[in-house]
């Protein structure tokens, strides 16, 4: 067991020792960042934006906040007015949350097993034939980078559509909120993108933006300028889906070497007292150690962990270097959050943590609380889709832990460590052998809930993220989404956002969300 114990203890202790020493330096470097004028997008064209601000008041008190997730091309095709009828009448949805920018996908649109048959008009495959961007932008707010969205071909489907704009009046119509969602994804997109890709320890450019690199952050900055100043929207929700590069090596979603060493990265490591090159080393080291683990060399004698756990004392750069990571990605969100404020002060501005930081990465979960983002947060959205988590935690947890760092344990041993860092209860979630084949417990979505609830410690709303009907979910039950989405709200959270995409979504099971939201109200009367 001491194993167990020495890598739990470690990785938090290192952590929290990392943050303290590096939190200051953090604060020095965003201050020289705002002297310089990197992150002080200046608030273009603000007269533009003439409709009255929204205020979250206007839904009534007595309303839970009831987000969903959607596609544009969902909408229009199953026409505007039916569609936020349809999720209003099932689901009580409130606050539609459509992408404005699909930079995370090829394409949008899924294979028509994927989709609900239920809503009203037969499904259609969209892939490949719609945009992935749906706002109209403008070359000015762009001045301050290279990038540019690049133009959609106008052959696509719905190209001359305007949906944020058409949707307005039909929202408001039915006390509904306008709500933009964005994921950050490749440069397929967005053009010049080669200029801000990372670089990582072989001086290869990576596949991903730098987050320190200020052609990037002026890019976010000015397309939310952009957005905000030309359409009425009420709130807006970001993500990345990405790990840090010490994770990635440790539980690796890819083969990708580790990154960002960058000559901006390189400056702000510098700056943060960090030796770039020791980091880089330390990094190069225990990626090719962590590579050699996966293959059918010999492993080593003296213990897979105990080597592991070397690297990181021979180089602590490489946790500082991780927090960096964290700490620059973190100031990206600043940016957006800023500029927004300036432009509409009422819009609800939050972040998407999807599965992995949301529920097992705790390198993530140990670097920062909810409530250090709360500054630059009106919201932090988590994805707590309780069915679809078991077979990831199989495959995105257990499997590549146990070909990385953790050999050493069985599957069994690593999920009961999991379970019980976490703060789950193994007696209600599923075995090793259940992971295929049933899905985690409503009582998992209370407890991550409360957990979060108490990171944020009252200074951010935390929306519990309720999936269901994801593809390569055991099957869902209405009766577990009824309860899963009640457990959400008991375990404290300000809201919910029905997930994962609306398209996806069976009416038995959006109204099993609509019941609950309906006895959650009826409680909260008595
Ligand atoms: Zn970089």
């Amino acid at each position: 067991m001491l194993i167990l114990i020495l890598f739990a203890a470690f990785i938090r202790v290192t952590l929290v020792i990392m943050n303290e020493t590096n939190r200051r330096a953090f604060l020095g470097n965003l201050a020289t960042l705002v002297a310089g004028g990197l992150m002080n997008q200046p608030t273009l064209a603000q007269s533009l934006f003439t409709s009255p601000a929204v205020n979250f008041s206007d839904v009534a008190d007595t309303d839970p906040y009831v987000a969903i997730q959607m596609s544009p091309h969902s909408m229009l095709y199953e026409g505007i007015g039916a569609c936020l009828d349809l999720i209003q009448k099932t689901a009580a949805v409130n606050y539609v949350y459509t992408y404005s920018h699909a930079f995370h996908a090829n394409t949008l649109g899924k294979p028509l097993n994927q989709m609900a048959p239920d809503h009203g008009k037969p499904a259609r495959d969209f892939r490949n034939k719609v945009p992935m961007v749906w706002v109209k932008h403008h070359d000015e707010y762009f001045k301050q980078t290279k990038l540019r969205i690049k133009s959609a071909s106008p052959l696509l489907e719905y190209a001359d559509r305007d949906l944020f704009k058409e949707m307005v009046k039909p929202a408001r119509e039915r006390n509904m909120k306008v709500c933009a969602r964005i994921l950050e994804g490749s440069g397929l997109a967005i053009e010049n993108f080669d200029l801000v890709r990372t670089v990582d320890v072989y001086g290869k450019r990576g596949s991903k933006a730098c987050w320190t690199h200020p052609d990037y952050r002026h890019f976010w900055n000015g397309l939310v300028a952009d957005m905000f100043n030309h359409y009425e929207l009420d709130g807006f929700q970001w993500g990345a889906e990405r790990m840090g590069p010490l994770m990635n090596i440790i539980l690796p979603w890819n083969d990708d070497a580790p990154t960002c060493f960058c000559e901006h990265c390189v400056q702000r490591g510098r700056a943060a007292g960090i030796d770039p090159e020791r980091a880089k080393e330390g990094y190069r080291k225990l990626y090719e150690y962590v590579r050699q683990l996966k293959s059918a060399a010999p492993k080593p004698a003296e213990g897979v962990y105990t080597v592991y756990l070397r690297y990181l004392i021979r180089y602590p750069e490489i946790l500082s270097w991780q927090y960096q990571y964290r700490t620059s990605r973190e100031e990206v969100h600043k940016g957006m959050y800023d500029t927004i404020k300036k432009i509409k002060p009422s819009a609800e501005v939050g972040w998407h943590v999807d599965q992995q930081p949301a529920s097992w990465d705790v390198v993530y979960r140990a670097e920062m609380s909810y409530e250090e983002m709360a500054p630059y947060s009106d919201f932090i959205k988590l994805i707590l889709y309780h069915e679809v988590l078991a077979p990831r935690i199989k495959s995105w947890y257990l499997d590549r832990f146990k070909s990385t760092i953790l050999s050493e344990l069985t599957l069994e041993e690593s999920l009961n460590i999991y379970y019980d860092i976490f703060g789950y209860d193994k007696t209600k979630e599923p075995t090793v052998d259940e992971l295929t084949k049933k899905g985690f417990s409503p009582d998992f979505v209370f407890r991550e809930t409360k957990r979060s609830v108490a990171s944020a410690n009252g200074k951010t709303k935390i929306i519990a993220g309720i999936g269901f009907d994801v593809p390569g979910s055991p099957k869902d039950d209405p009766e577990r989404i009824y309860q899963a989405t009640l457990k959400a709200f008991e375990g404290g959270a300000s809201g919910i956002m029905v997930s994962r995409e609306y398209e996806e979504m069976r009416v038995p099971n959006l109204e099993a969300v609509g019941r609950a939201v309906r006895e959650w109200k009826a409680r909260k009367k008595m």
